[in-house]
């Protein structure tokens, strides 16, 4: 290839990222080369639809040649690959920002994973990634980027043997594509099967054949152009032409993962606003579900043109949705700001939403399991809505599923827990916390235990969110079993068991008036327990205020300076508790009673408040022990 005016090339080192994932890729964690095709023909669908829309306002950009079209040329005897595109192109800068930079959202975590992770998984996790344009070093040596911006007189071209580095330099337009990109491929040895017809035919009708550009192919230099696909949008299709591959295949090309989905939502509004959605639930967690933006990417397309995949078309709960909507009733030209305004959108966000909603609830009630998989995948975002989509609410609440204590590895509904919650029994109890295993074993639910009495317990971050907003469901109220009192006294515990808490005897009493006015500085109560059963103390908030879950969030997050006292509540029947109660021995009594509360704080997963006194008073205590 000749430079511009003699240029030499210039050199550049891939970002750091890049030439990490070159690596993986090229040593094969994923096994499927082929998919390099279908990323090569997504990225060239992609700039036939940027120019598309940018063609709306300036018409100029594609005068002459308004017909997408994506072309792939084969050279079996130089093994060669070319895809071309007659799109909007790059310019030189974007060339270096796209091809040498990994911009994609959730790429870095990705790659965190895979390399955290064992070959055989990393595999797997590919496998649910795009891979994108660098996936074309799974099956080339070399590759060369030709390209040409729309408008633009200069052409560029990028070639990179993947190992690192990449060169750039200006090339004669001539030799370019009048407008858009050239991608050559130059397969190595091993990968010569993909310059043959029959193979790249096979594969761009299996993976890429719903694609909104018609795909031609030129199956050696000079041979004649064949159509491949005819770029029909798969969603203008009734449902009942459609297949279930072809949906997957479209599925797969607009959401960039390579599983398959859980649910297809293809529907057509008519009436007041018409548009004709097609969204699907992923079968696995897409790379960006916890980004801190919460966008979606719902793509929106106006007469089958691509507007904008930031058009917020659902509620940030429903951001691992993924889909186009396609409408007739909004100007070609509109503005992508003026798009936020518009009344339009919101009867699609709320149509849709609702739609997407009532299909899963259809989900739920036809294959629990099916829909199990759905809720263990997106539960936790979907209970943002919760506490942001007021409407829904309740609607969202008889959705979520839970593990309790009486769940075992299943799940349960709240209806599930209405329908067996004991009689007299007022509300909804739960339990939050960081993990499971932590929640089986917290003192707190001895007394609900005893009782068979269920308790939600509840580990995602989201949880101490939505339980304070949630007033009800089915008339019951949700109440922390680490908040205020705990009521359980009135409802009778297992039979065999002694349902009313022992008197309390007067040297209890004066026990806990003792522990109140020595702790008085760390907790705001110490009083007697009919939350414990086997444990001999543990710790709860006050009624008003925060649950200590929720506390200890918001000052993680710095939204809260100081943290309130707890309670300290006390077992009066366990020994350790009697026989402290009954001590006449001074050190002792005050030495166990600071114990007894650096003993509830390590049963909330925290440690004692210091932990030099906590090693000296547990020594004084073997001390005498062994005496
Ligand atoms: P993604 O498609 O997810 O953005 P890729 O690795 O597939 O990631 O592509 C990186 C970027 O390179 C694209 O976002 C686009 O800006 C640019 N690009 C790739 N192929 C083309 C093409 N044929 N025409 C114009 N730009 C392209
Ligand atoms: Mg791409």
């Amino acid at each position: 290839m000749t430079t511009v005016a003699d240029k030499p090339a210039e050199s550049h080192v891939f970002e750091a990222d890049v030439a990490r994932l070159l690596h993986m890729m090229v040593h094969s964690v994923y096994s499927d080369k082929n998919v390099f095709l279908r990323e090569l023909i997504s990225n060239a669908a992609d700039a036939c639809e940027k120019l598309r829309y940018e063609a709306i306002s300036n018409s100029n950009l594609n005068a002459g040649d308004a017909e997408s079209r994506i072309t792939i040329l084969l050279d079996e005897e130089t093994r060669r690959v070319t895809v071309e595109d007659n799109g909007i192109g790059m310019s030189r800068e974007e060339m270096i920002e796209a091809l040498g930079t990994i911009a994609r959202s959730g790429t870095r975590a990705f790659m965190e994973r895979i390399e955290a992770s064992k070959q055989g998984e990393g595999a797997q996790l590919i496998g649910q990634f795009g891979v994108g344009f660098y996936s074309s070093f799974m099956v080339a040596d070399r590759v060369d980027v030709l390209s040409r911006r729309a408008g633009s007189e200069e052409a560029w071209l990028w070639s990179s043997d993947g190992k690192g580095s990449y060169k750039i330099s200006q090339i004669d337009p001539i030799q370019a594509p009048p407008r858009g990109t050239r991608i050559v491929l130059h397969l190595t040895e091993d990968a010569k099967s993909h310059a043959s017809r029959w193979t790249v035919e096979r594969i761009v009708k299996e993976q890429s054949g719903h694609v909104p550009v018609p795909i031609f192919i030129v199956e050696k230099p000079g041979a004649e152009v064949a159509r491949l696909t005819d770029g029909t949008a798969l969603w203008t299709k009734s449902r009942n032409d459609i297949k279930p591959e072809e949906y997957t295949d479209f599925y797969r090309s607009v959401s960039g993962q390579y599983d398959e989905p859980a649910m297809t939502v293809h529907f057509r509004a008519e009436g007041r606003h018409e548009y004709t959605a097609l969204t699907f639930v992923p079968g696995s967690k897409p790379f960006d579900l916890y980004d801190p933006d919460r966008n979606g990417r719902v793509k929106l397309y106006v007469k089958r043109v691509f507007i904008t995949d930031s058009a917020e078309l659902l509620p940030r709960y429903l951001r691992f949705i993924r889909g186009i909507v396609d409408t007739s009733d909004l100007p070609l030209n509109i503005s992508r700001e003026m798009l936020q305004e518009s009344p339009l959108l919101a009867s699609i966000r709320k149509g849709v939403t609702n739609r997407l909603l009532k299909d899963i609830e259809k989900l739920a009630e036809s294959d629990l399991s099916a829909y199990e998989k759905i809720w263990d995948n997106f539960g936790a975002v979907i209970k943002e809505g919760i506490h942001e989509d007021f409407e829904r609410r309740t609607q969202l609440l008889a959705l979520s599923r839970f593990r309790t204590t009486s769940s075992g590895e299943g799940h349960r509904s709240l209806a599930d827990y209405i329908k067996d919650a004991k009689e007299g029994q007022k509300s909804i109890y739960y339990l939050v916390g960081s993990s499971l295993e932590q929640l089986k074993a917290s003192p707190q639910l001895e007394g609900f235990r005893a009782r068979g009495i269920e308790v939600l317990l509840l580990t995602d971050s989201v949880d101490s969110f939505w339980v304070t907003m949630a007033p009800e469901f089915e008339g019951k109220g949700f109440k922390s079993i680490t908040q205020g009192a705990s009521d359980l006294s009135e409802l009778p515990k297992a039979e065999g068991e002694n349902s009313k808490p022992a008197e309390a005897s007067e040297d209890i009493a004066s026990f806990l008036s003792f522990a109140k006015e020595r702790l008085s500085d760390q907790v705001s109560d110490v009083r007697s327990s009919d939350r414990l059963t086997e444990s001999a103390v543990c710790l709860v908030a006050s009624e008003q205020g925060y649950d200590r879950q929720l506390e200890k969030i918001l000052q993680d997050a710095g939204r809260l300076n100081s943290a309130a006292k707890p309670i300290l509540e006390i077992n009066p029947d366990h020994p350790t508790v009697k026989a402290i109660a009954t001590t006449k021995d001074d050190t002792f009594r005050e030495d166990a009673t600071l114990l007894l509360l650096d003993e509830a704080r390590v049963l909330d997963g925290d440690k004692p408040s210091d932990p030099r006194a906590f090693a000296e008073r547990l020594s004084r205590l073997f001390a005498r022990a062994m005496h």
